[in-house]
Formats: structure tokens, C-alpha cells, sequence
């Protein structure tokens, strides 16, 4: 099987805002090949951005884009999506995005390898690592900001809890920016609007910086609520105050690792950082091998690996599968609202069965279908000229 065409597609919703929503606009990567099969990938990226590496002229032999270094390759076996990838890589060696760029198309690999092989993806993985490839449920946590005051983070939670969520998660927003009795206000209104036997998470959404002195008061002064974690209280590359912080051993554990963009940044995290959770987006780290990669090393390192999703559930798909296997990571991140680009992205979107869990698709490759009818109102045709070059234009979906 031969890749014959690599197409990155820019879709946005009309009018994109400040807000902390990540699902306003997106790049999606299909990949097509000479039998036929498809398959696609999702990016969590400035989509403009990652499209270039996908489309920048060569400037040497290590400034190569990714469509240049996988048109016309052969693509077989799982193997052959590390052989590309390394190629990918080494090509790219000087484009400092190129990790992240790749995401979509080293996803979109993944799913047209398993078409051809007719296993889902997770099968797959399992059999390249020799591990179970049993998939287990996943307990679905709703990802929302905090309210302005902690009445109406109160009203955010119990209003989660009637939709029927055991698990959510409280962000960014006030949070660290008022004193520590708001900060504490906040968690106890995000507790009690979910109850007493809801998980509870808080995300601190990096407002600490380096200082893990305040970032450990605070999950000593948070301990009284039970949150099951502490998110990104200092920033995503301050793995010092990470080392420090934990090195203290606070009473609530601490969470990291969204903002990977390599696999070396989220074994830094886990290594010298000293987290207990890790939290690893496929769609910017570098696809699915990186993500399964870290999987692995939290699995040697006794700490819970995580899924950090807020695009549509094609990312979702993608993120499920590295960890499906393992029944002791249990929870995952679910996109339960969104932009109405990201919740038509898929024709089969993953759903809440009746015992409140998230299964993995048995599906080959990733089991969800694009639905190009739906998303079509939404692309942005990009041309990229170049004096009288046109170096890029993008295909109709
Ligand atoms: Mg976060």
C-alpha cells in the first residue's frame, strides 16, 4: 500500500474568540492511499502554524515537510508507521513544530493501518508492545472552568451532577488570582455542588509559575475536599518547582504534562518532575506511538496516565486507544460540549453507556467516521503563494 496523498484541511467556526476553548477552529490530516483506504488525525495546534510544516519549501536536507517525507512511501505494518515517523522526523529535524504538526498525520497513519489490517487500533499496539489487548472502561470527567464566584462554580457543579457526571473537572478562571480564601472557596463550592461522592479534580491552569511554595499550600489547604488531583499548579516547563513540589509530598497529588509536545518533555515531568498524573495529548506530543510511549513510562513508573482531549472525539478516538488496555487508567478526559464544529466533526461520536463508563470503539483503525458533509461549511481553503509559486493549495474535502 502506497500513501498518495497527505491533505491538511483549516476549519474554523466564524467567529473565534478569547475564550478557553480549544475547539473553535482545528486542523484535521487525511491520509489517502492507492487501495482506497483513509484514514484521518486531529491536531491541537494554531492549525495555520502546523499547516506549514506540512507545505514549507525545503531549505536544506534537515528543513523537509512532512507531506514531501511521506507521499509515495509504503505503509504495510505497524512498523512501517515508526519507520515513517523517524523519517519524518529526521527530515524535519530543524523545524522546531514538527513534533506537534505530525500529531494528525501520524494518527491518520495509525487509522489506515488498522482498516488494512482490520483491527483497531489498540490491538495493534498491544500486539507491537506484547501486552493485553483486553480494552476496559473508562470513567468520563467532565472538563469545565470555574465559575466567577464560588456561587456560580456551585451552580456549575450541581448542574453537572444532574446531567449525571461522577467525576468532574474545575479550571482556570479565578482560580490563584484572588487569595487563598477565594481559592479555597472555589473548591469547597466545586465540591459541594458535586457531592460528597463525586471525583473532583482542580486545574490550576499554570497561575503558580515556578512558585511551588504557594502551589503546595494550597493543595495542603485543598486536602479537605479529596480532589483527586492538583492540575498544572506551576508552569509546563518548570520542572524544578515540579521536583521541589513534590519533593514535599502535598496531600492532594499533582497532575501535568498537557503541554508535551515531545515525549522527552513528558518524561522530564514524570522523572525529575515528580508527578502522579499525567496527562498527555496525542494531538500534540506527536501521535499515538509518543503517547503510548509515556503510557509506558508511567507504567514503570507506578503513576496514572490520562488523556488531555478538549477537540472533537476524533481526538478522542485517537487518545483512547493508547490507554484502553490498562483497567488502572481509569479516567478520561471527555469533550462533553464544544463548539458545533468539533460535536459534528465524527458521524460517530463515543457516548455515555448506561453505567456512566466510556468504551473504546472495536472498531478497525480509529471507528470513527468523519463526516466531511457535516464539517464542509466550516473549512477555510487555505493557498499559500510564494512569488509565482503556489506552494500549497488545499484540496476540496
Ligand atoms: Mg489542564
Amino acid at each position: 500500500m502506497k500513501i498518495t496523498a497527505v491533505d491538511p484541511f483549516y476549519l474554523r467556526i466564524p467567529n473565534i474568540t478569547t475564550a478557553a476553548d480549544g475547539t473553535q477552529d482545528t486542523l484535521l490530516v487525511r491520509v489517502r492511499t492507492d487501495t482506497g483506504l483513509e484514514g484521518w488525525g486531529e491536531c491541537d495546534a494554531s492549525p495555520l502554524v502546523s499547516m506549514a510544516v506540512y507545505c514549507c519549501p525545503m531549505s536544506h536536507g534537515n528543513i523537509i515537510n512532512i507531506r514531501t517525507s511521506l507521499i509515495g512511501e509504503t505503509l504495510d505494518s505497524p512498523n512501517a508507521v515508526l519507520r515513517l515517523s523517524e523519517k519524518v522526523l529526521r527530515n524535519g529535524l530543524d523545524i522546531q513544530q514538527i513534533q506537534h504538526a505530525y500529531s494528525g498525520a501520524e494518527i491518520a497513519l495509525w487509522d489506515v493501518i488498522g482498516q488494512k489490517l482490520d483491527k483497531p487500533v489498540y490491538h495493534l499496539l498491544a500486539e507491537m508492545s506484547g501486552t493485553s489487548d483486553v480494552a476496559h472502561p473508562k470513567l468520563p470527567y467532565a472538563s469545565v472552568l470555574f465559575g466567577d464566584t464560588p456561587e456560580a462554580t456551585y451552580h456549575i457543579a450541581s448542574g453537572l451532577r444532574e446531567q449525571g457526571y461522577r467525576a468532574a473537572k474545575f479550571g482556570w478562571g479565578p482560580m490563584g488570582k484572588f487569595g487563598e480564601a477565594n481559592d479555597i472557596a472555589l473548591v469547597r463550592a466545586a465540591r459541594e455542588g458535586m457531592g460528597p461522592d463525586a471525583q473532583i479534580m482542580i486545574d490550576a491552569g499554570v497561575v503558580w509559575g515556578t512558585d511551588y511554595e504557594t502551589a503546595y499550600n494550597r493543595a495542603e489547604a485543598f486536602a479537605e475536599f479529596s480532589p483527586t488531583w492538583l492540575e498544572e499548579p506551576l508552569a509546563p516547563d518548570a520542572i524544578d518547582a515540579y521536583g521541589a513540589l513534590t519533593e514535599k509530598n502535598p496531600s492532594v497529588p499533582i497532575a501535568a504534562g498537557e503541554g508535551s509536545s515531545t515525549y522527552r518533555m513528558a518524561e522530564d515531568l514524570i522523572v525529575n518532575g515528580g508527578i502522579q498524573f499525567v496527562q498527555i495529548d496525542a494531538g500534540r506530543i506527536g501521535g499515538i506511538l509518543p503517547s503510548f510511549q509515556v503510557r509506558q513510562l508511567a507504567e514503570q513508573h507506578g503513576i496514572q496516565y490520562v488523556n488531555h482531549t478538549f477537540k472533537s472525539h476524533l481526538s478522542l478516538a485517537s487518545s483512547l486507544h493508547v490507554f484502553a488496555t490498562n483497567p488502572d487508567f481509569d479516567l478520561l478526559e471527555y469533550p462533553a460540549a464544544g463548539s458545533e464544529l468539533s460535536q459534528r466533526l465524527v458521524k460517530n461520536p463515543f457516548q455515555v453507556d448506561p453505567d456512566g463508563m466510556v468504551r473504546v470503539k472495536a472498531l478497525p483503525g480509529l471507528g470513527v467516521q468523519v463526516d466531511t458533509e457535516a464539517i464542509r461549511p466550516y473549512l477555510a481553503p487555505v493557498r499559500i503563494e510564494v512569488g509565482a509559486d503556489t506552494v500549497f493549495e488545499q484540496t476540496l474535502l
